[in-house]
């Protein structure tokens, strides 16, 4: 494809990635663009889950949250009928409500419930796996520290499922107050959106303070996570100027931008639209590394890609550091419903 490469790696580029222009380009200007960036498996399922729930249902189909952090998605959801509500509350008696990606606590089914509300959980299986763990060590009274933002949806659903055992650690800083009951019986766990490095800064401040802390079974912290982490601290480390694609209440994209400067970027800056980059930014700046968030759509990296290349710099360079083959099937009462529907249809067809 015209002006963009791959460097030596095991495996092919991604499929997707659109040719960029071939204007002739000044020289020694290029753009690193991360492989894995956007949309992870959570994501995915939870957006295809909000079609399939208007095409079946019709609109309205109402998602309590933001289905996932991105302005885009969330807009051109609404132009198909779904509405985002805050509050379980707000959605009328007899309606579909939609749980999001970042999962929620007990009590919020409850309230479902008591509204007369059908519901369909479109929670990622690797949030509910948080959730589970938190059960488990709270049923055998362990002290929880979750680690994690507070405010961040993730954090107030985990927190819910055991809130007499969970206390939040947000980030080194909060290990200091931290105070449990039984210091030989404490777990650790976290928000599935953090910054690697960060999280084991603070597992190592507080194994300090308690020695005996134990770690999950497995990473908390997200395959997605990590992945589009690791691709921007290979590429972070060699441009001048890092552009990450992800809105402002989106967890893992403000990650990458710490980690981008982190490894070495001069600068990282986070924008929704190719519309919000400031031309100043490319001042002096030969090499651009561009990626984005676990919830953004390709569409608008493309969209920065094209605005870059305008702009001399339409050699792009795909810098990969995993490959990605998770995906999630649609959650579950979508499929007891699709397969009602499918049956049906045969029934129709063979009558
Ligand atoms: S970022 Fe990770 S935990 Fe969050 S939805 Fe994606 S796969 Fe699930």
């Amino acid at each position: 494809m015209d002006g963009m490469t791959s460097r030596p790696s095991p495996t092919a580029a991604p499929s997707g990635d659109a040719a960029r222009p071939s204007d002739i380009q000044p020289a020694g200007r290029k753009v690193l663009l991360a492989a894995p960036r956007g949309y992870c498996a959570g994501v995915d399922r939870a957006v295809i889950a909000v079609e399939k729930a208007l095409e079946q249902y019709g609109a309205p189909v109402y998602v309590r949250h933001e289905i996932v952090h991105n302005k885009y998605v969330v807009k051109t959801l609404e132009k198909k009928g779904a509405i985002f509500v805050e509050r379980t509350e707000e959605v009328p008696p007899g309606n579909i409500v939609m749980f999001s990606a970042h999962g929620v606590a007990p009590v919020v089914h409850e309230e479902a419930k008591q509204g007369r509300l059908a519901t369909i959980d479109a929670t990622c299986p690797l949030v509910t796996k948080v959730h589970k763990e938190a059960v488990r060590y709270a049923n055998e009274d362990y002290d929880i520290l979750l680690i994690g933002h507070e405010g961040h949806e993730e954090v107030i659903g985990t927190s819910g499922e055991a809130p007499d055992h969970i206390q939040l650690v947000d980030g080194p800083g909060d290990v200091d107050k931290v105070e449990v009951r039984d210091p030989s019986k404490i777990v650790w766990l976290s928000q599935t959106t953090l910054s690697v490095d960060e999280t084991m800064e603070t597992v190592d401040a507080l194994k300090e303070k308690f020695p005996q802390l134990i770690s999950p079974p497995s990473d908390d912290i997200c395959y997605a996570t990590q992945n589009r982490q690791l691709a921007v601290k290979q590429m972070g480390a060699e441009a001048d100027l890092v552009i990450v694609v992800g809105s402002r209440n989106s967890s893992n994209s403000k990650r990458l931008v710490e980690v981008a400067k982190l490894a070495g970027a001069r600068e990282a800056y986070l924008v929704d639209f190719a519309s919000e980059i400031d031309e100043a930014w490319l001042e002096g700046v030969t090499t651009v590394g561009v990626t984005s968030g676990a919830s953004v759509p390709e569409v608008l990296v493309e969209q920065v890609l094209e605005w870059l290349a305008e702009r001399g710099y339409g050699d792009v360079e795909i810098v990969k550091a995993a490959e990605e083959s998770i995906t999630f099937s649609l959650p579950k009462e979508l499929r007891r419903d699709l397969r009602a529907e499918a049956k049906a249809a045969t029934e129709d067809t063979d009558a």
